[in-house]
């Protein structure tokens, strides 16, 4: 049995004070649910709290009301079987792929000879065998972003939260990396929250997608993708697909329209 967790948000907000001693409602009233094993990308316009959400997800921002529950558990700070994957892949460049990708069992003092084996399959799997000796330099960015995802997973932790992980590649390399994903996902059989702003990325990867809405951060909808998996790059750009993104954009421009009057009135 895979080694995943499910999370539940209820009705979270955060409140924010600026720097001139003003509040900012960053995110209102969100609740969501993953289950065991699911795949749940968050979608939104920037600004909208996508980052926010994860930061409080990673137990690194306190809630200012609300409750996160991690397997049926209040979550009250950071916790060691937790996965991030960033933006940027992060690497210490000083270091070898195999001494960045066993960072956090560093980090969390583990055994690095229990984590070895795992940190080897774990390259195999994204296609670097043989890279473990060589420096990041060495390596393209699509090939750095994999070693970040290696480097996420290493200590098996139960949750894997990703920020836009793709959003520095180019375009070809970021689809590429997304089948990529699929197939991680399916084998290591993690839960996965996933922040995106591409619409077609995220419905491409996801069991639900949920869209965030701004000012303040709202969940505006939540859609079940039910198309049959493995998917492959062929239906990114098909209708079916198009079906579900085009009823993610229709959501956004519902929520503009509806911006705009509430700022009109
Ligand atoms: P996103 O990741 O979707 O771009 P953020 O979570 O970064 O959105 O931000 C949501 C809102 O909260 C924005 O209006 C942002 O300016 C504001 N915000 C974020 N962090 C802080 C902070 N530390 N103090 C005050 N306002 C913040």
């Amino acid at each position: 049995m895979a080694n995943a967790s499910d999370v539940l948000l209820k009705d979270v907000n955060k409140i924010y004070e600026t720097r001139e001693g003003k509040q900012l409602h960053a995110i209102k009233d969100v609740s969501l649910n993953v289950e065991k094993g699911q795949f749940v990308s968050i979608v939104g316009p920037s600004g909208c709290g996508k980052s926010t959400l994860l930061n409080i997800l990673c137990g690194l921002l306190p809630s200012t009301s609300g409750e996160v529950l991690i397997d049926n558990t209040p979550l009250v700070g950071p916790r060691d079987d937790l996965g991030i994957a960033f933006q940027q892949p992060l690497l210490l460049p000083w270091l070898k792929i195999i001494d960045n990708v066993l960072l956090p069992v560093d980090v969390q003092s583990k055994k690095r000879s229990d984590y070895m084996e795992r940190a080897m399959d774990l390259l195999e799997l994204v296609g670097l065998k043989g890279f473990e000796k060589r420096y990041p330099s060495e390596l393209s960015g699509g090939m750095q972003q994999r070693v970040g995802i290696v480097r996420s997973l290493v200590h098996d932790p139960s949750l894997l939260l990703m920020d836009e992980p793709f959003s520095a590649l180019d375009a070809l390399t970021r689809e590429t990396m997304s089948v990529e994903l699929q197939r991680i996902w399916k084998e290591t059989g993690k839960t996965i929250i996933f922040i995106t702003h591409s619409i077609s990325e995220a419905v491409f990867l996801s069991d639900r997608v949920a869209v965030m809405s701004s000012r303040p951060g709202r969940i505006s909808k939540i859609i079940d993708v039910n198309l049959p998996r493995p998917r492959s790059l062929d239906i990114m750009n098909s209708d079916k697909l198009g079906v579900y993104a085009n009823q993610i954009r229709k959501e956004f421009d519902l929520e503009e329209k509806r911006d705009l009057s509430s700022r009109i009135s």
